[in-house]
């Protein structure tokens, strides 16, 4: 096996009541899965198989090389995906993002609010992703397996917003889903380690 499964940071009921073991058996446990095996069947033999799999992302994009891209994109977000969230979070960022984001949007709130009209309107499967573009932040929503990996922004945390998220636990209230992620689940640390490593590219001009 070419590419691993990443382990799971938290225990599968860590994230109750907001998100259910049962979810996690499920989304992690077979789609999750599921991603890497496919992709490491579809990179069997080829050049992708010495890559690093955010460079297999970004490579099989540029020549379009559909299924090790979709199922490279898919098994890179949700690991980004598992990182963003925190068991232990208590909903509030601290340091340069908390003033980032009060610049940006406004407020904590603003920043929700935003976040959650780019998540609920997002039409079909896909992500819902803060990113650093240059001096600014932005929320983008993003169709199926894309993300900011293959632009030229950089990824601070992501919501995985296809059904299979949220189903078990919310049925089609999507909208509630985004918010016990918004509220109660996001791994700030994480988002802030991201965006200083991005500073610190830049600064270096790297
Ligand atoms: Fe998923």
């Amino acid at each position: 096996m070419t590419f691993k499964l990443t382990q799971l940071p938290y225990d599968r009921d860590a994230l109750e009541p907001h998100i259910s073991a049962r979810t996690l058996d499920f989304h992690y446990g077979k789609h999750h899965k599921t991603y890497v095996e496919k992709l490491n069947q579809a990179v069997a033999g080829t050049k992708y198989e010495d890559m690093a799999l955010e460079q297999v992302v970004r490579e099989s994009f540029r020549k379009n090389d559909k299924p090790v891209y979709n199922n490279g994109s898919q098994a890179w977000n949700h690991t980004f995906f598992w990182d963003s969230m925190d068991p232990a979070s208590d909903g509030t960022p601290a340091g340069s993002l908390a003033e980032k984001l009060d610049d940006q949007f406004g407020s904590l709130d603003g920043f929700r609010k935003q976040f959650k009209d780019s998540a609920v309107s997002k039409f079909g499967s896909g992500w819902t992703w803060l990113v650093a573009d240059g001096n600014t932040l932005a929320i983008v929503s993003t169709s199926d397996a894309d993300s900011p990996l293959t632009t030229d922004t950089t990824p601070l945390l992501t919501l995985d917003v296809w059904e299979h998220a949220y189903y078990l636990d919310y049925q089609n209230s999507r909208d509630r889903f985004v918010g016990a992620f918004l509220e109660h689940l996001i791994n700030w640390d994480f988002a802030q380690d991201n965006l200083d490593s991005f500073e610190t590219r830049r600064r270096l001009n790297l």
